[in-house]
């Protein structure tokens, strides 16, 4: 009999090996999922591999309880690629494997199963497209076409172009290009942000009337997004356009990758599994011999030095699309040497009066929600700490609450002090709500619109907001990081940035290179139409480099300082790192446990020489060290490459698991936040 008789699976069981059990009922297939018992227990589990004898007692081997093979198995791609971000992320292949599949997928099937998945293989209900005019690339769009479509095998590109240079033209040619060259070809569409999915999805949509486009995000129902993976899996859907957790849908033609806004952070996975979709999406393109093409305005710094070294190819669009486009003029104003009108400066002030004698629309740009960041006792002092957390709970005065953003404790707002009964408590600075405030005062006629994710909580709220603003019924729209990305607004012509000092001097390292995006970002929603566009920044630190390239839109000349700067200082990118961080009751059990994880780091560091080249940092309370009555402390670990961090993690991280503390611990790979 030449059949396999043993079945390898994979389960979603943390530390758990590949488990050997016998084939039973069926003609089991590498990537078919299949029930098994594990203990007392069945669990659903994923076959990696078959085999035809076994080291065990064959006795002790059982046998798998069901088969699940309705549909095609997961390809030898699929698995690879998993397995590929297992090891890289040190979790088991069935952690990643099965987690990342949808609910459907991942449990044990119910008693109607069948129906179900016949009713996920109904046919999508058809869409109404809006006919877009087509439109004449200029000659940098036709470039970057031209590039991609002479090029063959892997390859990854970097699509570096202004705000408003037309990246989504360009991507939708390359996509054109592809299914040209293989009309059964699937591409899969990375965005960062669900708000933006719809705009996009309309764009797609036009242009491809031909072919079947689903999407992926967090805000689909579990049954949506099942739909969305089986079409995609069973080659219905040639186009899927997804936030990060698409970067491990089952794909099985899949021929071009393409990754917007590659520098935002929404692409790293903040809990579970801390994967970088847009790292995975180089790797997966790489897995499979195609091309993978990064788009920005303002690249990342890992994506810039990959350029840099010759690794990725750049793609430059250095103009805007449109014609009468221009680029907004930016001026910084320091509120130290002006007048001020409700911490406004007057200056901002009058610019934005005269936009709106024009009909002209204007964004306020804030980073901070709620309506203060903190209430203060006019007499003692007292502060609105939040009990739990070692920071304070945010005053938002349209509940008329006090809301901790980092736990979601929230208290109603004090009428007198808890500590001395005074009745004068105040407001100390201002978020978005307190600027909504102060604007409906200096501006009563004015159609103002907040959008912060307080304001967008309900289904569709953003989508709703945005449209309004696009279709011209509100003239000063205020908001946090939501209103700075990728909506080609027509009649923005002021942005004003107020309050981005605490991120150009906070002690994160990476605080630079984001307020230069962020900005880079506002900037970009004014002038995309024409007439003149003005950028007013109010910061007390106007001469910084920062500003002088935002002025002269100069992305390379700050990227490149901040590189020079990061490889003088020998900091990431060019080292690479892992940070474990635990946290306990107290912060003392929390280091307590890290500093045991750092005597199994020097044990395996000196037992081989391959890691003279990694460096074990002290361990040290978070600058966050309290939240959610959980006290944090971490672990930093560098390395001169990232394949030798991986070959150490791959022995320390075991070492890690074998303290078997009660300390609740994870393991981030390239963290972005050190
Ligand atoms: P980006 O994503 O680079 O910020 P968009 O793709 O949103 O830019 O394009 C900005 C605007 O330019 C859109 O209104 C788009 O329709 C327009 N546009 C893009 N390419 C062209 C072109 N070749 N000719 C005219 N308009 C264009
Ligand atoms: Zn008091
Ligand atoms: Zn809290």
């Amino acid at each position: 009999m030449s059949k396999e008789h043993y079945v390898q699976v994979a389960l979603d069981v943390p530390a758990l090996p590949i488990l050997t059990y016998k084939a039973g009922e069926g003609e089991p297939r590498v990537g078919d999922r299949c029930v098994v018992p594990l203990g007392a227990r069945r669990e659903l589990g994923l076959i990696v591999g078959m085999t035809s004898h076994i080291d065990i007692d064959e006795k002790k081997c059982k046998s798998y309880l069901r088969l699940i093979n309705e549909i095609e198995p997961l390809s030898t791609h699929w698995l690879k690629f998993t397995k590929f971000a297992a090891d890289y992320y040190q979790h088991t292949w069935g952690e990643v494997a099965l987690a990342n599949l949808p609910q459907f997928f991942r449990s044990k099937p119910g008693p109607r199963y069948a129906m179900s998945l016949a009713k996920l293989r109904e046919p999508f209900k058809a869409v109404k497209v809006k006919q877009v005019p087509e439109l004449t690339l200029n000659d940098e769009q036709a470039r970057a076409v031209e590039v991609l479509k002479k090029h063959s095998g892997f390859g990854a590109f970097v699509l570096h172009g202004v705000t408003g240079s037309g990246k989504t033209e360009v991507y939708l040619r390359m996509m054109e290009s592809v299914f040209k060259d293989k009309p059964q070809a699937q591409i899969l569409f990375l965005v960062p942000e669900i708000n933006l999915t719809p705009q996009l999805e309309g764009r797609v949509r036009s242009h491809f009337p031909d072919k079947a486009v689903v999407t992926m995000h967090s805000g689909l129902s579990q049954g949506q997004r099942a739909k969305a993976w089986l079409a995609m899996h069973e080659k219905r859907a040639q186009i899927l356009i997804g936030t990060r957790m698409a970067i491990f849908a089952s794909i099985p033609e899949l021929s071009l990758v393409l990754v917007d806004e590659e520098h935002d952070l929404s692409y790293k996975a903040g809990d579970g599994i801390r994967y970088s979709a847009r790292d995975l999406a180089v790797k997966r393109a790489q897995m499979l011999a195609i091309p993978v093409v990064l788009g920005s305005a303002t690249p990342s710094l890992e994506t810039w030095a990959n350029v840099r070294v010759g690794h990725y190819n750049l793609l430059t669009l250095t103009k805007r699309a449109v014609q009468t486009a221009v680029m907004p003029q930016l001026r910084v104003i320091d509120p130290r040497h002006c007048s001020l009108i409700k911490g406004i400066s007057t200056e901002i002030v009058e610019a934005v009066s005269d936009r709106l004698s024009r009909g002209e629309q204007c964004i306020i740009f804030l980073n901070r929600r709620g309506y203060a960041p903190v209430i203060t006792c006019t007499s003692c002092g007292w502060l609105s700490k939040c009990p739990h957390c070692s920071t304070y709970a945010v005053y938002h005065k349209d509940r008329a609450r006090l809301i901790c953003h980092h736990c979601g404790w929230s208290h109603a707002v004090y009428s007198r002090c808890p500590d001395c009964g005074n009745v004068d408590l105040i407001p100390m600075g201002a978020g978005t709500q307190r600027i909504e405030e102060t604007i409906a005062h200096l501006w009563p006629e004015a159609r103002i619109l907040r959008i912060d994710r307080d304001s967008t909580q309900r289904k569709d709220a953003a989508e709703k907001a945005f449209a309004s603003v696009h279709a011209g019924e509100v003239d000063i729209l205020v908001g946090t990081q939501m209103v700075a990305k990728g909506h080609d607004f027509q009649n923005v012509t002021l942005v004003v940035v107020l309050n981005i000092d605490a991120q150009l001097v906070s002690a994160n390292p990476r605080g630079e290179e984001r307020a230069f995006a962020n900005l880079m970002q506002v900037a970009g929603r004014a002038g995309r139409a024409g007439s003149r566009a003005e950028i007013l920044v109010q910061s007390r630190f106007g001469d910084k480099l920062i500003f002088r390239a935002l002025a002269a839109q100069d992305y390379c000349l700050f990227a490149d300082r901040l590189l020079q700067e990061r490889k003088d200082e020998y900091a990431a990118p060019f080292v690479s790192q892992a940070l474990l961080t635990a946290d306990a009751t107290d912060i003392d059990k929390a280091l307590e446990f890290l500093r045991l994880a750092v005597q199994q780091a020097e044990i395996i560091r000196n037992r081989y020489e391959d890691f003279a080249h990694v460096t074990v940092y002290d361990p040290i309370p978070m600058a966050l060290m309290r939240v959610a009555d959980r006290e944090r402390a971490q672990l930093l670990v560098e390395a001169d490459t990232k394949a030798r961090l991986n070959r150490f993690l791959r022995l320390w991280y075991p070492a890690v698991v074998s303290l078997k503390s009660a300390v609740r611990w994870t393991m981030d790979v390239d963290p972005v936040d050190v």
